[in-house]
This record gives C-alpha cells, structure tokens and sequence, in this order.
C-alpha cells in the first residue's frame, strides 16, 4: 500500500487565533455527542464492551487433581528455564517415590510474564492466567505459594502457537 504523504505548509499570512480557538471548541463539543470509548476503570468494569486476549499473560495459576492437590511433580523445569529466577522450589518425596513439591512459590513481582514456566511444564500444571488485577500494598504480597496459586480460578493463557499464529 502507497504511503500518502500531507505536506503542511506554514501560513504566510497572520492567522486568527480566536477562529482556531473556536475551531477547536468546536471539535471537541462534537465529541460530547458521540458514543464514549472509555471507562471509569475501576469502579466501571464492562467485560460485554472490553476484555483481554486469551493469549494475556498474567497472574499465575497451578492446576489441581481431582483430589485438589497440585498437578505439579517437582521435576523443577519451571525454576530450571525462568529467565527471573523467580520461581522458588523444595521438591518432597512420598514413601512410593512420588515427587511433589514441598516449597513452591513464584515471585509475580519478578516475573516478566515470558510463559516459559508454562511452556515446560510436562504436568500442565503451572500456566500464567488472564488476569491482571494483582497490585498490592506490600512488596512481600507479590510472592504467591502453593496455597494461593491453587487457589486461583481466572482463565489460563492459551499463550502463542506457532501453528496457528493468528488465533484461530
Ligand atoms: S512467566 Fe517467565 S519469568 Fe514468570 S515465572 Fe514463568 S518462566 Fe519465570
Ligand atoms: S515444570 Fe511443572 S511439574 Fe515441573 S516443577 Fe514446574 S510446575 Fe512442577
């Protein structure tokens, strides 16, 4: 597609700044009548006129069994591949040999949202979310264990297929 180019020149005349002035009063009392695009965020949430990507990587999530245990089996791919060292694992054996993990924790303050954790995961287990109403007060709130990252419930990313690179 050709890129039109508007060569604006400067006036050679004087100009009259209460016309532009009333020009521009114009323009904007136009805008009064027109349908609003923005939100009073927060205290406005319209998720029928605005919401994130499925591919929006935020807050993470560990998945549960049907027993609500973590799916996670320690095998500490996730801590292995974090490009911000973010991710915090003490893994625990059972007395049959299954691995779980004792410490989990992700440092959302850290983290920078790559997926990688995801992506590795050979259990499924962990996956950043949809979500991303996560500020707090305290820096150490930001560091979420095992507890409080089963105990999330926002949608999982659906992150970025190369086999389908436009999300169909
Ligand atoms: S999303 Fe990336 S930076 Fe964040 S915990 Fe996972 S691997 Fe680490
Ligand atoms: S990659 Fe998955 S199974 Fe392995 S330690 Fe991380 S969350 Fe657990």
């Amino acid at each position: 597609m050709a890129i039109e180019v508007t060569v604006v020149r400067r006036p050679e005349r004087n100009v009259s700044y209460l016309r532009a002035s009333l020009k521009g009063m114009a323009l904007t009392f136009q805008h009064l009548f027109r349908k609003k695009v923005t939100m009073q965020y927060p205290e406005e949430i319209s998720e029928d006129e605005w919401s994130i990507s499925p591919r929006w990587r935020g807050t993470h999530r560990m998945l549960t069994d049907e027993q609500g245990r973590a799916r996670c089996v320690a095998c500490g791919l996730c801590p292995q591949i974090c490009p911000a060292n973010c991710i915090k694992l003490v893994p625990g054996e059972d007395e049959e040999g299954n691995r779980y993990p004792l410490i989990y924790e992700i440092d959302e303050f850290r983290c920078v949202f790559c997926g990688y954790c995801q992506e590795v995961c050979p259990e499924e287990a962990i996956h950043v979310g949809v979500h991303y109403e996560n500020a707090e007060y305290q820096r150490e709130r930001f560091v979420y264990d095992l507890e409080r990252l089963c105990a999330q419930t926002h949608p999982v990313s659906s992150l970025w297929d190369p086999a389908d690179p436009r999300g169909e």
